[in-house]
């Protein structure tokens, strides 16, 4: 597919000019301050009408199929929550519910302008056939626990998954990941070990989400979480470590020198109760910053707007400094894949993958346009979203997201998976 965009202002991911973007299959063949007229055959011509194309959210933290779980469990804090409500409605999914329900929050993704999403959940096979059948582009990751075996049965686990994902399409690849150091003893975290040294891979992990869990890491261990685990050399080919609401000075200058980025998740971190990451004083310790939104059981949107309007506004409330985190460096943060290993789908250049957004300019929330950044940061919604392509085709437009299956039979489908459970969950 050949496809031309045009009368466009671009935000390529750093600076922001008028201009035309050209997709030729899933590339970017061309971004360019002025609209050339040159004669080409286009499968599609879009005039953007003076509207703004921008890199495509980049969702750094996700469970999709949780989205069976949206507004189920409210106001409980983390531990109850986990264990009276979710694990036990989990325990009752099965790999083709997984399935359609991560292709319903593909559709909610595309809507909301992501393309890309950094994923951690069981019945990963599952989830990552939906993905890919969705075109959503991702890092999909099991999320390793003691529940799932023995250090050799994991060992074995993580081989047959390298081998097993190779066969995926290229915007959907494998990730290592455990669940988290308080549900991981020395024998599982020892596969891992094994396993990150010998492919080299990044490690990706829930990291210091509440106070309890860093508290009886200490107990147990003597360490915080994040230093006990890259003490054992897990993140010794970086990765990302997932929340990060308290994390130390000295966790924060491990990140920086192994190259670990905290991905922030806002929402769920207020709605759960657990605090808010001190994002500005790892930004300024050199960590990597990626934003998420988790899964849809806490946040309960999957609406990256809404993070990394968190993401920014948080900050300044919580260093009660104005100026401690800027709407360009959130929304950097909220567009780059490049955190969690995906490359090539960062900026909006020649040759990256057509990943991006047309947001709608003329909308009174947009008005009067005094600076565009600030405005997609602090003033825009999901509702703003006109057009999301991802990997080269149009996937949202006129309101409705194409996951390549019939979206009300979808949703039905998944209420139903939600009343089940729901149902067997009263009767037991
Ligand atoms: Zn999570």
């Amino acid at each position: 597919m050949k496809m031309r965009f045009f009368n466009a202002k671009i935000w390529d991911g750093e600076k922001l000019f008028d201009g035309e973007l050209r997709v030729e299959g899933d590339k970017i063949a061309r971004v360019s301050p002025v609209s050339t007229l040159e004669w080409q055959h286009w499968d599609r011509e879009i005039d953007c009408g003076g509207n703004l194309i921008m890199p495509s959210f980049k969702n750094g933290h996700t469970h999709s199929p949780m989205a069976f779980l949206r507004s189920y469990a409210e106001d409980l804090p983390l531990q109850e929550w986990l264990s009276e409500k979710v694990f036990p409605a989990e325990a009752l999914l099965t790999d083709e519910d997984c399935y359609h329900l991560t292709r319903l929050a593909c559709a909610e993704y595309f809507a909301g302008g992501t393309t890309f999403v950094c994923e951690m959940y069981g019945h990963t096979r599952a989830v990552a056939k939906a993905l890919a059948d969705s075109g959503v582009a991702a890092v999909v990751t099991e999320g390793i626990l003691d529940f799932d075996g023995s250090p050799k049965f994991i060992e074995d686990k993580i081989d047959d998954s390298v081998e097993y994902y190779k066969n995926f399409p290229a915007r959907v690849r494998y990730g290592i990941s455990i669940h988290a150091q308080y549900t991981c003893g020395e024998g599982t975290l020892g596969a891992v070990k094994r396993a990150v040294d010998k492919y080299k891979m990044p490690l990706f992990a829930h990291v210091s989400e509440t106070a309890r869990e860093v508290a009886s890491c200490k107990e147990q261990t003597g360490k915080t979480p994040f230093e006990y685990l890259a003490g054992k050399g897990l993140f010794d080919f970086g990765g990302a470590a997932f929340h990060c609401v308290h994390v130390t000075s000295a966790e924060m200058e491990i990140m920086a020198q192994k190259g670990v980025a905290a991905v922030t998740c806002p929402s769920s971190n207020l709605k759960l109760a657990s605090g808010i990451a001190p994002l500005a004083e790892m930004k300024k310790r050199g960590v990597k910053i990626g934003i998420g939104t988790d899964g849809a059981a806490s946040n309960n949107a999957l609406d990256m707007f809404r993070e990394t309007y968190l993401a920014a506004v948080l900050q300044k409330c919580s260093t009660g400094d104005a100026a401690a985190m800027g709407a360009e460096f959130v929304l950097g943060a909220a567009t780059r894949a490049s955190a969690y290993g995906a490359e090539g789908m960062d900026a909006l250049a020649p040759g990256s993958s057509a990943d991006f957004v047309l947001i709608d300019l003329h909308a009174p929330n947009m008005q009067p346009g005094n600076d565009i950044v600030n405005d997609v940061v602090y003033a825009a919604g999901k509702h703003n979203v006109m057009m999301t392509v991802a990997g080269g085709k149009v996937v949202f437009e006129n309101g409705k997201a194409d996951v390549g299956t019939d979206y009300d039979a979808l949703a039905e489908r998944c209420r139903a998976i939600a009343k089940r459970i729901a149902d067997e969950r009263a009767r037991a």
